[in-house]
Order: C-alpha cells, then sequence, then structure tokens
C-alpha cells in the first residue's frame, strides 16, 4: 500500500502535465490565429482606402482583386474575398476585425448569409455551426436568378484533355442541371442494356463511359466522316464505316515489338497495342514514313476487306462467344490478333457482339481460345505482355505525327 500510493500519483502528475502542454498549445494556436484575423482587418482597410480613392484606374491592373492579389502577394480567391467584403463592410465594421473583436472569417460568411437574403435571427442562428456548415447555408439560401442560369448555358462545355504521353484522354466539362440530368440519365440507361447477361457489371461510371462510347460510335457509323468508299453490293443490311483513322509510321521497331510503343491515331494522341489490334479488328490504317523532311503516304487501307467482313458476320450469325445472345453491333474479329502475326483469313475470323469485342477481349484482355468450337467460343484470361520496354519517344517522328495529324483533321 505505500509504494502503490505515490506511484499512482506520479503517474497521474504526468497525465496532468501533458494535458497543461496541450491547452496550452492550443490557446497559442487559437491566439495566432486571432492575430492573422486582425491582420486581415488591417489589410481590409487597406483595400477599402485603395477602393475609394482609385476607382478609375487600379494602379495599372485591370481590377482591384488583380491588384490586390499582386500586391499582397495571395491567391486571387484570397482578393476577391477582400474586396467583397471591403466594398460591403463599413469602417466600423472593419474597426472591429482589426481590434479583434469579431473575426474576418465569421464576418465573410455572415455577409454572404445575409446577401443570400438570411433573417438576422437566421444568422445569428448560424454563430454555433463550424464555417463550413455555414457555408452549405450560404450556398442553399442562394438565389437562382434568370440570369445565373443563362450564364451557366451560355459558359457550358465539354474538354477532351490528353494526357501528357497522349495514351488517355480526361473528359471534364460544365453543363446546366437540366442537360446535364438529360445526359446522365442516358448514359445510365444506355449503360444498362449494354452488359450481356451473365456478364460482371462494371460500375456506373465505367457504363457511362462504355455508353457515351457506343453512342458515339453509332452517330459516326450513320453519319461517316471519311469519304465514302465504293463497296461492292452484297446483303449489307447497313453500311458501316469505320470511324477512326490512325495513323502508324512504318516502325520496324514498333512493328517487331508488337506495337508496345505506341502510335499516332488521327485525333492527335498516341493509342498503345492493345487500340492498336482492336483498329485492326474495326478501323482503317494508314502508314506513313518519315524520312528527313519527306513525310511519304501510302494510302488507307481497311484491315479487313468490306466483303469478306460480311461474309464472316452472315457465316456466324451473332457472337460466338458461348451462351452470348447480344446481337448489339457485331463486329469480326482476329482471333490470332494481326500485332502477333494472325492473318485475314476467313478461319481466323470470328464475330463477337459489342462488349465481347471491345471490353472483355481487346480491353480486358481476355483471348479466344482457338481450340473451341467455331460457334460456342470460350474465353481465356490475359496472358502476360511480350515485356517489351519502349525507348524514349523520337520527338521528330512525334511532332511530324502531331502535324499531319493537324491537316487530316481540318474541314476539306
Ligand atoms: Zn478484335
Ligand atoms: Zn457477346
Amino acid at each position: 500500500m505505500l509504494m502503490t500510493g505515490p506511484a499512482i500519483w506520479l503517474s497521474a502528475a504526468a497525465i496532468w502535465d501533458h494535458d497543461v502542454e496541450d491547452a496550452k498549445a492550443e490557446a497559442a494556436l487559437v491566439r495566432e490565429q486571432a492575430i492573422v484575423s486582425r491582420a486581415r482587418g488591417n489589410q481590409l482597410h487597406w483595400v477599402k482606402s485603395m477602393l475609394r480613392r482609385s476607382s478609375a484606374a487600379w494602379l495599372g491592373y485591370g481590377n482591384p482583386v488583380d491588384l490586390v492579389a499582386s500586391r499582397m502577394d495571395v491567391h486571387r480567391s484570397t482578393a476577391r474575398d477582400m474586396v467583397y467584403l471591403a466594398r460591403r463592410l463599413d469602417d466600423s465594421q472593419i474597426e472591429r476585425i482589426r481590434q479583434g473583436e469579431v473575426s474576418y472569417v465569421r464576418v465573410l460568411e455572415e455577409t454572404r448569409l445575409r446577401e443570400a437574403g438570411a433573417s438576422p435571427e437566421e444568422v445569428a442562428r448560424t454563430r454555433d455551426l463550424d464555417l463550413d456548415s455555414v457555408g452549405r447555408v450560404v450556398q442553399q439560401m442562394r438565389k437562382i436568378t434568370r440570369e445565373d442560369e443563362r450564364r451557366i448555358f451560355e459558359g457550358q462545355y465539354v474538354a477532351f484533355q490528353p494526357s501528357l504521353d497522349g495514351s488517355h484522354v480526361r473528359m471534364n466539362g460544365r453543363l446546366g442541371s437540366f442537360e446535364a440530368e438529360i445526359c446522365r440519365e442516358a448514359l445510365n440507361r444506355r449503360g444498362e442494356t449494354l452488359v450481356p447477361s451473365g456478364e460482371e457489371r462494371p460500375d456506373a461510371g465505367q457504363r457511362r463511359a462504355l455508353a457515351l462510347t457506343t453512342l458515339c460510335q453509332d452517330e459516326l457509323d450513320q453519319h461517316p466522316m471519311a469519304a465514302p468508299v465504293a463497296e461492292p453490293a452484297g446483303p449489307s443490311p447497313r453500311s458501316r464505316r469505320e470511324p477512326l483513322l490512325m495513323v502508324v509510321a512504318r516502325n520496324p521497331l514498333a512493328e517487331a515489338s508488337g506495337f508496345e510503343q505506341g502510335v499516332s491515331v488521327l485525333a492527335g494522341g498516341r493509342v498503345g497495342p492493345d487500340t492498336v489490334d482492336l483498329i485492326q479488328c474495326s478501323g482503317r490504317i494508314e502508314s506513313i514514313t518519315v524520312t528527313g523532311q519527306d513525310i511519304t503516304r501510302h494510302g488507307s487501307t481497311s484491315t479487313i476487306r468490306p466483303g469478306l467482313r460480311r461474309a464472316v458476320l452472315a457465316r456466324d450469325e451473332g457472337c460466338t462467344i458461348d451462351g452470348c445472345s447480344s446481337s448489339y453491333r457485331l463486329e469480326v474479329h482476329h482471333i490470332l490478333e494481326r500485332s502477333r502475326g494472325g492473318n485475314n483469313s476467313p478461319e481466323n475470323l470470328t464475330t463477337l457482339c459489342w462488349w465481347h469485342h471491345h471490353v472483355a477481349v481487346h480491353r480486358r484482355g481476355m483471348r479466344i481460345d482457338p481450340q473451341s468450337p467455331p460457334r460456342r467460343r470460350r474465353l481465356l484470361p490475359d496472358r502476360p505482355s511480350c515485356g517489351y520496354r519502349p525507348p524514349p519517344p523520337d520527338p521528330y517522328t512525334l511532332a511530324a505525327l502531331r502535324a499531319l495529324a493537324k491537316i487530316n483533321r481540318a474541314p476539306p
């Protein structure tokens, strides 16, 4: 008993010391934040007097926000907040911030809240909320005017940004809420229908991406970009034109490596070996040689002759994957890919639905078991890549390909 007493006392003291240290540190942080807030008050005072003095020309800047951002070396959003507040607060309100009676950020949020139409009681009720929550209340109260909606409509866009190596693209954009809902709903519905029964469903975002691709592909088929090529007459239910033209620099290294180096497509981006295989099945390819200053074109070829394509489609009467009943966008596929030495003989060609062709085979890397019966094809798991490591891209060839892609894209 005699031993335990002091021991407990000691550990309690240690905990107590710890708590005191933490509390001290916290108090210091709060004090420092108050200093920051008072400093903002001082800056606000300067901004307000600057706004009063030089309304005509902002000391050579286009607007006061640029002036504040540049002079105080702050983000534009901070400068915008300060100019916003300086225009709305009178001198006595700014003085209260400078004296530390109210905090700068709280005043900022409360000013926005009042502008959004909150009553003094509603403003008072938000005093217990953290600042993020006050921000959410502001969002909810803010009116959406006709002017706002029209501005959003005028500013709507969809953009495609290629990655640095050109191998993939990020899509982003802004739509009005109604227009966005139309697109989302349509892509959701279309995405639902794309996955054959029995297949594992990709997540909603992936389904929308697939849906968008097929939507655009259907549209391109109806209105081909490329000049129509005379096709021999035959039993063609609907005439299909391959929408994408790939420009391949005739490069023995690229071909020997199974195109793991990637090649350029008409749009100017670069695609990898799986896409090369896919285009060999369903696209057209134009090969060029770059020698010194000269670019020699070798003409464009559809890798599978249209007549042969139709014959294979007629022979197979639908997707040949065992158990698949989808007939959406039936396409002809090389069982042994061209890049791996496969040829265009009818025995090496088989019909696949869009899902099995684009998703299962060319994107998930499954391949058709050549031993499986022609009408009941089995899929085998991915095979390992050949292990080829690409050399650094040759900048001259890339620049030439990009320039050529631009020329090709220009309207006739
Ligand atoms: Zn294919
Ligand atoms: Zn299928």
